[in-house]
């Protein structure tokens, strides 16, 4: 696989670079060059094929080149090792649960697949690689669970104190081993503005092999195609056309789904469901990119104002005629307030017995809306976390109790680890050169 920056499309990288890097030094975002169709074979033999062999045949596909064989099926076997169902709702939609992972959330399919891509490249290097990583909540849980015990890899996670929730730090805060929490007195931006500090810090980048674990790592994206894949494969009947739902905030899934139609997936359209960070369904009415700043909803994980990934689907887009009117072709805008959100969670539990996080809901509502006014389609909703994750909220839209997977419980007992630190930049890198 060869790639380039979106704002340079005359020079080209190869997977090793782009992985390692994260971003390319233009502040542009890394893009597979021409991404191919796959062959007739592999659809008439998808269905007979299991999620690993999918993942395989995949990466086959867009990385073969990069890297042997036996290497990209190892990397399958330790990332991909968990499954992505498809739940009937009714004979017309499915949601696509994608929160079967460590994490319970969509990010661990990328989180597992760049860490081990990056312990792959690391393997012959004899001094330690450091990740630092801001998070917000759910991406360090992750990345914490995808680099877990990897050899020659040490991983030191940001947190805001008190301003993530009591599941999300303890995924963060239990592991030990190879990964170390800070537990930092500021917000979210404290955090992320101190790991960009590290990184322009000569007398840190001397003495400490540095890293990033960054959301818009292209290895992360790669991954995210399988599972369009994987879903499509259980529907049980292909007559109607293919429409997925996407709860987005970055737009990195959609963007990976896109990857996958790219691959010759038959998708109609995709459905862009956002809360109230209505950025690129603003777009795709007005044909006006303007970021703003993010507002919070229930839907926290998508409270994006200027989403990352937007640059990678102008790229796409932009062949002949208007990229504004090619991105509507493929892709629908839709968006949803947090009392429409309980209203969904409540609707599905009600008539499906199903329950719905508060990412879901939104899928779920878009995907309504769309059939209101396109007939004959079926649609798969992207569940893009578990709703015991969102407890709480979830709870006091349904009026009652719901059940909460046993590995949730067993994190929630563990104790928790992290170091208390201020947002001093000199007190955080002295811990750095002391204990990296
Ligand atoms: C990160 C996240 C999203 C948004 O995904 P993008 O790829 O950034 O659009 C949606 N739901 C959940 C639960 C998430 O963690």
């Amino acid at each position: 696989m060869r790639l380039y920056s979106t704002k340079n499309k005359t020079s080209f990288f190869s997977l090793e670079e782009a992985v390692m890097k994260g971003l390319p030094d233009d502040n542009g975002l890394f893009m597979p060059a021409g991404i191919e169709k796959l062959n007739k074979s592999f659809f008439v033999s998808l269905e007979s094929m299991t999620f690993k062999e999918i993942s395989y045949e995949v990466s086959k596909h867009l990385i073969g080149d990069s890297l042997e064989d036996h290497t990209i099926k190892r990397i399958i076997d330790n990332a991909i090792n968990f499954p992505a169902p498809i739940v009937a709702l009714d004979d017309h939609t499915f949601v696509l649960e994608l929160f079967h992972g460590p994490s319970m959330a969509f990010k661990d399919f990328g989180a597992r697949f760049m860490a081990q891509l990056m312990g792959h490249y690391n393997e012959y290097q004899n001094t330690t690689l450091t990740i630092l990583v801001a998070t917000s909540g759910d991406t360090g849980g992750a990345v914490a669970a995808g680099f877990y015990n990897t050899p020659g890899v040490e991983v030191v996670i940001l947190y805001p104190s008190g301003k993530v929730s009591d599941i999300q730090e303890k995924q963060l805060t239990t592991l030990g081993k190879n990964i170390t929490a800070l537990e930092i007195e500021g917000t979210f931006d404290d955090c992320q503005a101190m790991v960009k500090q590290a990184f322009l810090d000569l007398d840190i980048r001397e003495k400490i092999r540095l890293s990033s674990a960054n959301s818009i790592n292209i290895a992360r994206l790669i991954p995210q195609s399988f599972y369009y894949f994987e879903a499509y494969k259980q529907l049980p009947t292909k007559e109607n056309d293919v429409v997925f739902s996407i709860p987005s905030g970055n737009f990195g899934n959609l963007t990976a789904g896109v990857f996958a139609k790219e691959m010759g997936l038959p998708v109609k359209h995709f459905l862009a469901a956002t809360n109230a960070n209505d950025v690129i369904p603003t777009y795709l009415e007005s044909g006006e990119f303007i970021p703003k700043a993010s507002v919070r909803t229930m839907s926290n994980a998508m409270d994006v104002g200027n989403p990352s990934n937007f640059g990678r689907l102008k790229n796409i887009y932009s062949g002949l005629g208007s990229t504004w009117n090619n991105m509507r072709m493929d892709i629908k805008g839709f968006r949803f307030s947090d009392a429409y959100t309980r209203a969904a969670i409540k609707e599905v539990d009600a008539l499906y017995d199903y329950t719905i996080d508060p990412h879901g809901a939104i899928g779920y509502l878009a995907y309504r809306q769309y059939q209101s006014y396109i007939k004959n389609s079926q649609g798969i909703i992207l569940e893009t976390a578990h709703p015991a994750k969102f407890l709480s909220d979830v709870e006091e839209a349904l009026n009652k109790k719901i059940n909460i997977p046993e590995s949730l419980c067993a994190v929630l007992d563990k104790k928790k680890e992290a170091v208390l630190l201020s947002t001093s930049f000199e007190n955080f890198k002295s811990w750095l050169l002391q204990n990296k």
